[in-house]
Order: C-alpha cells, then sequence, then structure tokens
C-alpha cells in the first residue's frame, strides 16, 4: 500500500510538504506509522503540481522515479524551489508481480488532472485503455476513472468494487479547482490549515487538527470547506 499526499491552497513549496515534516512521505517511505499493507515504501515516488506562472489549462508538471525518495539528492535540493497551490505526491510499494519503472509511480494524470492510487486491484475487472501510462493495476484504474470523469469518482469506486469485492480503493486526484478522494480499505486524514487543505493517508505532522476520515467514504474540497458523501458498495 503506497501512502499519498495532496494539497490544495496558498502556494507550497513542495518540500514544505513532501521532506520537511516530522512524518511527511520522505520518512513515510522508510518508516510509515499507519501503513496496513507492507513495510516501506521503496519502490518509487512521484509528485505533480501546477506552478503558478503555466499557463490556464497547461497540463500539470510531473517527476517520477522508480528509486526510493531518500535516494534523490537532486530532488531534495530542487524541491524547495518547486511551489504550487496544488500538489499530488506518493511513494510506492509496489504489489507482487507490477511493474517497477517510473511511469508506475503516481501521480498520473489526463494532462488536467492527477490522481494517486493507495491500494491493490484485480486488472481483469478493469478494461483496457490505450490511455493507460504502464500496466500497473493503478495506470489502468487512472486511465478508466479519466474517462468515466471525476465528477463519477465515487460511483467509477463502487463499480470497481463490485467487480472485484477485495478491492482496496483509495484515490486521491486533484485540478487547481478541487481535491478529490476515496477512503476504500486503508486510512485517509485531512488538514485544515486555514490557508488550505492538505489529504494525506496519514498526517504528516502532530497538529491536532488532523482529523481521521472514516472508511468507504467520497471527500471533496475546493481548499476551503471539506465535504464526505458515504459511499455505497458490497459488503
Ligand atoms: N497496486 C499499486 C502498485 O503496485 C499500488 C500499490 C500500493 O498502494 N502499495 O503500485
Amino acid at each position: 500500500m503506497c501512502r499519498h499526499l495532496g494539497w490544495l491552497g496558498a502556494p507550497r513549496a513542495v518540500s514544505a510538504l513532501m521532506l520537511d515534516p516530522p512524518y511527511g512521505l520522505l520518512v513515510q517511505s522508510y518508516a510509515p506509522r499507519r501503513q496496513k499493507h507492507g513495510l516501506v515504501n521503496a519502490d518509487g515516488w512521484g509528485v505533480g503540481f501546477y506552478p503558478p506562472d503555466i499557463g490556464e489549462g497547461a497540463p500539470p508538471c510531473r517527476w517520477r522515479s522508480a528509486a526510493p525518495l531518500w535516494a534523490d539528492a537532486s530532488f531534495a535540493s530542487v524541491a524547495p524551489a518547486l511551489r504550487s497551490e496544488c500538489v499530488v505526491a506518493a511513494v510506492r510499494s509496489a504489489s507482487i508481480g507490477m511493474p517497477i519503472e517510473p511511469t508506475a509511480s503516481a501521480p498520473f494524470t489526463d494532462g488536467s488532472w492527477l490522481l494517486s492510487h493507495n491500494g491493490l486491484v484485480d486488472r481483469a475487472v478493469l478494461p483496457l485503455s490505450a490511455h493507460a501510462e504502464s500496466t500497473v493495476d493503478s495506470a489502468l484504474l487512472a486511465a478508466l476513472i479519466f474517462d468515466r470523469g471525476l465528477d463519477r469518482l465515487g460511483e467509477t469506486v463502487t463499480e470497481v468494487a463490485a467487480r472485484d469485492p477485495g478491492a482496496r480503493l483509495n484515490i486521491l486526484a486533484a485540478n487547481r479547482c478541487e481535491m478529490v478522494a476515496t477512503t476504500w480499505g486503508d486510512t485517509l486524514s485531512v488538514l485544515r490549515t486555514g490557508d488550505g487543505v492538505a489529504l494525506a493517508s496519514e498526517p504528516y505532522d502532530d497538529d491536532p487538527r488532523w482529523e481521521d476520515l472514516p472508511d468507504r467514504h467520497l471527500v471533496h474540497t475546493d481548499g476551503t470547506a471539506v465535504q464526505l458523501t458515504a459511499l455505497k458498495g458490497p459488503a
């Protein structure tokens, strides 16, 4: 089970979200606190963001790797210079049998949204897609979610869960205006800071404002308000 993180709000340095916090993605890559499946997240990492000066409608910038986050001194050096109002990042623990390659690391994109998946799904229940960035289950699932549209995320997740009742389907996706997520089989927490909203597989610091979100829910935020909707699905 991978760990992911999203931010929507006032511009933040990518390093301040991923590398500096005491239990941020960097620490979660070797010592996650709440991970239920897998001990470390050493099979790659990725970050996607929208720099303030890219044009309206321009695709997000991404940096992805198949190496452990802790081993990337170049990223650590550049990350303080990368600032954005909207960031999606992840560290990866590859599921058995899945490829380990940069294109298998989240976030995936359709050119407008950034999307990460914590979990596992039987690839046989997902349609083949010419748009999938990798043969990893998460990339096929991302392609399906992009095809259906993010406004139907809850519906798509419950439909996939009906086809694969053992699937774990924590999704986190954002564009510049909104951030959406599902909890389906793993942890997710939310932090409202006053100047934005963070969603993370586990809290990245000891801020008492972190709240754990219930399983089988859809989460939506515009960077200020956070809405939770229960998802109905197979027992
Ligand atoms: N199944 C996905 C992969 O192999 C996600 C794994 C995870 O959440 N650890 O990349």
